[in-house]
């Protein structure tokens, strides 16, 4: 890897603005999911380095929510332009531990540098409010603070955006930060820490450590310094982080699983749900969580959409993420893998048609076919289970209401798409939908500007938007009396 700035590869922890190695000396191994060759190493945190990182942020605290929100947000500022200046170093980074084509990972460092600059604003925007007395005497108002110290943990699909979606507005509001990003992919998440130190971001204000998720995780939940935890992950693992909030009652936000429909209606432009379809499905190796998993088409244009997506889906070219021209690349892991074709094999044994793809791909290793499969129902587990891989399982149905009926029927919420024109079918559909997102005629929903979240077991909360920055708030009341 021939980063232009070499000293963005940091294999230490980022705490309290220092960088450190485990207490133990301990260390874990990163590998590149394309090649399966080690990166570098990380430190194995645990306890001990976690508490340390939670103090540090306590003790940087005061002085900065003292800041005035144009302080903070001029700090933040220089962050993202950090990020924008060395997004090339970033996304060889990303590419190189997490996968995905350079192209796309350009794309995330953007995505991600987008929620820092939209925070570094909102700082500013932290209004309260003043409400009419209930006594002659009274003057009442509403001010917001800052929760305090805050936890996160994020996962390594998209490595620079969980973590900015989460330490931009908290720094924003004046919270300080301790991230844990996943294993998988430490190095994007530590050169991002090196870019806040370089930005004039204070010591123990935003701090980064790797090590033993489950210890690491246990310090956050139940250490009552820390006010706040925010999650990107795995519904089980989100549950099992709330559980672990109850006693000290923290604050949560949770962005979990997804089983996101996609429908087409007969009145779609199918050129258009094909091209969306491409993007809600395949992106990332189809490792996102407001990925399409289940693709519901009417039957006057299912057999016209088959045929249109398995040959948009056979010009994907599959490969090494940092070679020119590819679209796809490798699956995170062996696992991830595992449950693609276990998907894809169960589908098949109750009836399904492979169209496109279907197997492991002739690279090997990490890699799959890009696949399209017809003649699925809802007796097959990609209806039920997300998928998080290159699989598209096309459902056919006939009637407006049995499809809502079957996309919601599911115990996620996070996103939902569907392409149709009939207007009065489009505000019916896109009321009727149980999710925090939809998409209507369009694959691609996601901006720093809107809300993202979930409902039902997809999780508690939004990111990003105005709405964004009151999960780092406290409101508090005031009643004076005159
Ligand atoms: P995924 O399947 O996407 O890896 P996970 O929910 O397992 O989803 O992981 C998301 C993040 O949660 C990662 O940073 C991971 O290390 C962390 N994590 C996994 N298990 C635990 C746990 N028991 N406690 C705290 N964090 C955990």
């Amino acid at each position: 890897m021939q980063l232009n700035d070499p000293s963005l590869l940091r294999q230490q922890s980022f705490i309290n603005g220092q960088w450190c190695d485990a207490v133990s000396g301990d260390t874990l191994k990163v590998v590149n999911p394309a090649t399966n060759a080690v990166i570098g190493y990380v430190p194995n945190m645990g306890q001990v380095e976690t508490e340390m990182a939670i103090k540090a942020a306590e003790a940087a605290l005061p002085a900065w929510r003292a800041f005035t929100a144009k302080e903070r947000g001029a700090k933040l500022r220089r962050w993202f332009e950090l990020l924008n200046e060395n997004s090339d170093d970033l996304a060889l980074l990303m590419t190189t531990e997490q996968g995905k084509p350079l192209a796309e990972a350009k794309g995330e460092v953007t995505y991600a540098a987008s929620f820092i600059e939209w925070f570094a604003e909102e700082a500013k925007r932290i209004y309260g409010d003043t409400i009419p007395g209930h006594q002659v005497d009274k003057r009442l108002m509403v001010i917001k603070q800052p929760v305090g110290v805050t936890a996160a943990i994020t996962p390594w699909n998209f490595p620079a955006a969980m973590i900015t979606r989460k330490a931009a507005p908290a720094l924003a509001a004046g919270c300080t930060m301790v991230v844990k990003p996943a294993h998988q992919t430490p190095f994007t998440a530590l050169a991002m820490a090196e870019l806040a130190k370089r930005a004039g971001i204070p010591a123990g204000v935003f701090s980064v450590l790797t090590g033993d998720a489950v210890q690491i995780g246990n310090e956050m939940c139940s250490n009552p310094i820390v006010r706040k935890l925010s999650f990107t992950g795995s519904t089980n693992i989100g549950i099992k982080l709330m559980a672990q909030c109850a006693p000290t009652l923290k604050k949560l936000s949770l962005e979990l699983g997804g089983n996101a429909p996609f429908i087409v209606f007969n009145d779609a432009n199918i050129d258009a749900a094909v091209e969306g379809a491409m993007i809600a499905k395949y992106r990332n190796a189809g490792q996102t969580c407001v990925c399409a998993n289940r693709i519901y088409v009417q039957d006057g244009v299912y057999d016209e959409f088959a045929l249109k997506l398995s040959t948009a889906v056979g010009k994907l070219k599959v490969g090494e993420g940092i070679k020119e021209g590819i679209t796809t690349g490798p699956l995170i892991n062996a696992a991830a893998v595992e449950k693609v074709q276990s998907h894809l094999i169960d589908a098949i044994a109750k009836g399904a048609s492979v169209v496109a793809g279907g197997k492991v791909h002739d690279l090997g290793g990490n890699f799959f076919e890009p696949t399209v499969l017809t003649n699925v129902d809802k007796s097959m587990r990609v209806a039920r289970e997300e998928t998080f891989g290159p699989l598209a399982p096309l459902f056919k149905f006939s009637d407006v209401d049995d499809v809502i009926k079957q996309a919601n029927d599911t115990e996620f919420g996070l996103a939902a798409y569907f392409y149709g024109r009939d207007i009065s079918l489009v505000w019916k559909v896109a009321e009727a939908l149980e999710y925090g997102m939809v998409g209507v005629n369009t694959g691609l929903i996601s901006t720093e500007v809107a809300p993202f979240g979930g409902m039902k077991s997809s999780g508690l909360g939004r990111e990003g938007s105005k709405f964004g920055i009151e999960e780092y708030l406290e409101m508090k009341y005031i009643c004076m009396s005159v």
